[in-house]
């Protein structure tokens, strides 16, 4: 069998050609990064549960008319997408203070904001992706006025969804990363949704708990990342039965599941 041709190694993926033109297959890692790579670890079986969950997502976007690069999956830990030139912005959306703004402004973690807030980050691992403004993105030409229209509608659409989704399954969507592409057809070109959707890149936070059910529980040392991203992927129905065992209920103030109807176990002194 030939060898594929990797194309780009990141973080959390790594991107080989795909089988046709204008496809790349991505495979996601079992590698976790915090703090520009600064911290590394491995979050295992990070990799397949973003898989699923990058998917199930990017296809009920493209159900409500988000264009995407999502094609199909292919196994565990690949999926296939259309190739696109990648936006060098990170789109963040925040409904609620948290993570980096709380620094910043001076916020109280877990403050709902006025309102739906998108920031902006020139994508640049050496200067740490520093917030940008939209006069950056226009003078430096990141992305046309046009682009950023697309850009942010989109954003504020994807918000809007993905608040119901996480909201039906008890979870609360404090804020995320989005990634665009240029698709191009001859000299013209649109922009789509890219990259993935998954734990690494939102914060969700339990709804009655307030437990971090995303990468704030690697980043802070939390402990019970495995757990946190499973029960994500298990509330959106995509753990089967014999994944998971369906009378546990999820105890993350111990990292541990503890059976359904069994007290918590009484923390140490
Ligand atoms: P913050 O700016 O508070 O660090 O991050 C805001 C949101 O964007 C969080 O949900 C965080 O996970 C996501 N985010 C920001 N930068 C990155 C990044 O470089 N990679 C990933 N995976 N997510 C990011």
């Amino acid at each position: 069998m030939s060898r594929r041709r990797q194309i780009y190694e990141g973080k959390a993926k790594i991107l080989y050609e795909g089988p046709e033109p204008g496809t790349i297959i991505q495979y996601f890692k079992d590698d976790a990064t915090a703090f520009n790579a600064e911290k590394k670890g491995t979050i295992n079986g990070k990799g397949v549960i973003n898989n699923r969950i990058s998917e199930h997502v990017f296809s009920r976007l493209s159900h409500i008319g988000i264009p995407t690069h999502f094609i199909r999956r292919l196994n565990m830990r690949e999926q296939l997408v259309r190739q696109v030139e990648i936006i060098p912005i990170e789109v963040i959306v925040r409904n609620v203070a948290a993570g980096s703004i709380c620094k910043r402004l001076g916020l109280e973690e877990g403050e709902p904001l006025p309102h739906t807030l998108i920031e902006y980050c020139y994508k640049d691992d050496a200067l740490g992706d520093p917030l940008v403004a939209e006069e950056h993105i226009a003078c430096f030409q990141w992305a046309s006025n046009e682009e950023m229209h697309d850009i942010s509608s989109m954003a504020i659409r994807v918000n809007d969804f993905m608040s119901g989704m996480f909201a039906a399954i008890d979870i609360r969507l404090v804020d995320f990363k989005l990634e665009f592409g240029r698709l191009y057809d001859g000299d013209f070109s649109r922009v789509i949704l890219a990259d993935e959707i998954s734990p690494d890149g939102c914060r969700l936070w339990d709804m009655k708990s307030g437990e971090k059910l995303d990468k704030d529980r690697f980043r802070r040392d939390l402990g019970g990342e495995e757990e946190a991203y499973r029960e994500v992927a298990r509330r959106l129905g995509l753990l089967h039965d014999e994944d998971s065992n369906p009378g546990e209920v999820l105890d993350l103030s111990s990292h541990r599941t503890r059976l359904r109807g069994t007290p918590a176990p009484t923390p140490k002194k």
